[in-house]
C-alpha cells in the first residue's frame, strides 16, 4: 500500500517543503523510520545512499524540532540540536543540500562543515547558531577544538553510512565526538552492512534500538547480474579485455587488492589499448583528481583501483565492476559491487576467482546469504581466434563437445558445467540472484510514473554536490576521508 506523507501529520511548513520536492509517497525506508523517530526511539537503519534515507531521518527530526523554532537572532536561541555524523565532503554536502530544502519554510537553521575548506566561514555560520549540524568528524573535531561547535545541548545525533565511516578508521574520532554529547538524546545509525563491528558500535552507543531494514543487511542489489569466473591469475587481464569487448562494456570499475598490481594493471591494460586509469593511495591528491574527472567525463574507460582509494567515491550508474580479484574482507564484495546496478538501474558484477581464492569466496557466500556459483571462463586465443579454456588445476575443462552436443559460442560459457562438477552432471544454471525486496519492489509507484520510482523522476535535489564543492579542492573528498 502506498503510504502517503499526509499520514505523518508533519507540521505544515515541512508538508510543504516535502510537496515542493515533488514526493508523493514514502520510500519504504521512510515508512518504516519516520514514525519510529518521530516517537523518540533510537534507530539501526539499513539502508544505502539513494533510498531516501536522509528524509528518513531528517523529517522526524525536524518536526521534533519544531517546538524549538525560534526568530531570535541571538545565537544562544539556536543552539545545535541535531548532529549529522557522515564519512565524506560530498556526502555531507548532499546530505546538507537535503535538510536546507526540507526546513527551508522553518525558522530551523542548519549548516555543514567538512575540512578542505576554510574554516572561517564555518565559524561564522557556527557562531550565528544553527539547530542542525551537519560534519565530517575530523572537521567537527577542530570546531570542538576551537570552541566553535558547542554540542552539550544535542538531542539527536545520526550516524549515517557508519560502515564506512568505521572503515575509513573514524571509530576513534567518532567516539571523542560522542563522548561530548549529552548522554540523553536520540540516536540513529544508518549503514548498507550490518557487519560485527556496527553491531558493536550499535549496542555502545544506541539505546533498545528499532531495526529498520529495507534491504536485507549485507545483500546485494538484485538489479546486479552477478558472474563469479573461474579464472587463473595469468589469464584475467585477457578475461577482462574479453568481456568488455563481448558485452561492449563502456565504463567499469576494476577493483584490485593491492597498490602495485594497481598500478600495474592500469598500465598494461593502458599499453592493450584501452583507455585506463588507476586510483591508489599511493597515488598524489592531483593525479587522483585527474583520474577521477577524467573517469566522470567519459575519457577513461576502465578504473582501475583498490579498496581505499574507492571509498567515499560516489559514482552512480556504472554499467560494470570487475572484481580482478577477490576481495580479501567479504564486505568489500557489498561494497565494490554496490557501485553498478544503482536504485533500479541493472548492472554488471564479475568476478574472478583463482584456484586459491575458495575461503574467499565462502566468506562472501555467508555474508550474501546465497550460493555462490563458479562458472568455468572460455578464453578466446587472440592469436588465433580459437578460445582456451583452462581450469585452475590445469586440466582442460568438460566441453559440450564431447557430450556430443555443439552450442553458439554466447552461450558456451554460461551453460559449460563448472569446473569441479563430473562431466555427467546436468548443465549448471547461472548462479541465481540474490532476491532483495527493497529493489524487487520498493513501493507502490504512483500512476503518473510507470517507469522509475518517484524517488528519482520526481526528487528535486541535484544529485551532483553544491557550489561548495566545485573546486578540485573540493573534490578530494571523494577519494578519501575528510580531515
Ligand atoms: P537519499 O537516499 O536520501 O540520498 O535520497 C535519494 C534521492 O531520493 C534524493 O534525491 C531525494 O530527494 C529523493 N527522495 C527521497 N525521498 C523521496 C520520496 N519519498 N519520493 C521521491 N523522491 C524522494
Amino acid at each position: 500500500m502506498t503510504q502517503s506523507f499526509s499520514q505523518l501529520q508533519l507540521h505544515p511548513h515541512l508538508a510543504q517543503a516535502v510537496a515542493e520536492m515533488g514526493y508523493e509517497s514514502m520510500t519504504p525506508i521512510q515508512a518504516q523510520a519516520i514514525p519510529v523517530v518521530l516517537q523518540g526511539r533510537d534507530v539501526m537503519g539499513a539502508a544505502q545512499t539513494g533510498t531516501g534515507k536522509t528524509a528518513a531521518f531528517s523529517l522526524p527530526l525536524l518536526q521534533r524540532m519544531m517546538v524549538h523554532e525560534n526568530a531570535s537572532t541571538s545565537p544562544a536561541r539556536h543552539p545545535v540540536r541535531a548532529l549529522v555524523l557522515l564519512p565524506t565532503r560530498e556526502l555531507a554536502d548532499q546530505v546538507a543540500q537535503q535538510v536546507k530544502l526540507y526546513a527551508k519554510h522553518t525558522k530551523l537553521r542548519s549548516a555543514v562543515v567538512f575540512g578542505g575548506m576554510d574554516m572561517k566561514p564555518q565559524t561564522a555560520e557556527l557562531k550565528a547558531g544553527v539547530e542542525v549540524l551537519i560534519a565530517t568528524p575530523g572537521r567537527l573535531l577542530d570546531h570542538i577544538e576551537a570552541k566553535t561547535a558547542v554540542l552539550n545541548q544535542v538531542e539527536y545525533v545520526v550516524l549515517d553510512e557508519a560502515d564506512r565511516m568505521l572503515d575509513i578508521g573514524f571509530l576513534p574520532d567518532l567516539q571523542r565526538i560522542l563522548s561530548y554529547l549529552p548522554k540523553k538524546r536520540t540516536t540513529l545509525l544508518f549503514s548498507a552492512t550490518f557487519s560485527p563491528e556496527i553491531k558493536r558500535l550499535a549496542s555502545s552507543y544506541l539505546q533498545d534500538p528499532v531495526t529498520v531494514e529495507v534491504a536485507r543487511s549485507n545483500a546485494t542489489a538484485s538489479t546486479v547480474e552477478q558472474h563469479f569466473f573461474s579464472v587463473q591469475t595469468d589469464d584475467k587481464r585477457a578475461a577482462l579485455k574479453q568481456i568488455v569487448r563481448q558485452r561492449g562494456i563502456g565504463q567499469a570499475f576494476v577493483f584490485v587488492n593491492s597498490k602495485l598490481g594497481c598500478a600495474r594493471l592500469a598500465r598494461s591494460l593502458d599499453r592493450e589499448g584501452l583507455k585506463t586509469t588507476a586510483l591508489h593511495g599511493d597515488k598524489s591528491q592531483d593525479e587522483r583528481l585527474k583520474a577521477l574527472d577524467a573517469f566522470k567525463k567519459g575519457e577513461v574507460d576502465l578504473l582501475v583501483c583498490t579498496d581505499v582509494a574507492a571509498r567515499g567515491l560516489d559514482i552512480k550508474d556504472v554499467p560494470a565492476v570487475f572484481n580482478f580479484d577477490v576481495p580479501f574482507n567479504a564486505e568489500d564484495y557489498v561494497h565494490r559491487i554496490g557501485r553498478t546496478g544503482r536504485a533500479g538501474a541493472s548492472g554488471l558484477a564479475v568476478s574472478f576467482v583463482a584456484s586459491s581464492d575458495a575461503r574467499l569466496v565462502a566468506d562472501i557466500e555467508k555474508l550474501i546469504r546465497n550460493k555462490i556459483e563458479i562458472e568455468p571462463f572460455e578464453l578466446e586465443d587472440s592469436r588465433g581466434g580459437e578460445r582456451r579454456e583452462r581450469l585452475n588445476d590445469g586440466s582442460r575443462p568438460y566441453r559440450d563437445e564431447e557430450r556430443g552436443s555443439r552450442r553458439g559460442e554466447t552461450d558456451e560459457r554460461a551453460d559449460r558445467p563448472p569446473a569441479s562438477r563430473p562431466a555427467s552432471r546436468p548443465t549448471p544454471r547461472p548462479a541465481p540472484k540474490p532476491v532483495d525486496p527493497f529493489f524487487d519492489r520498493p513501493y507502490e509507484p504512483s500512476p503518473q510514473a510507470p517507469e522509475q520510482p518517484a524517488w528519482e523522476s520526481s526528487a528535486k535535489v541535484p544529485s551532483r554536490v553544491s557550489a561548495n564543492i566545485k573546486t578540485k579542492r573540493k573534490v578530494a573528498a571523494l577519494f578519501k576521508a575528510t580531515d
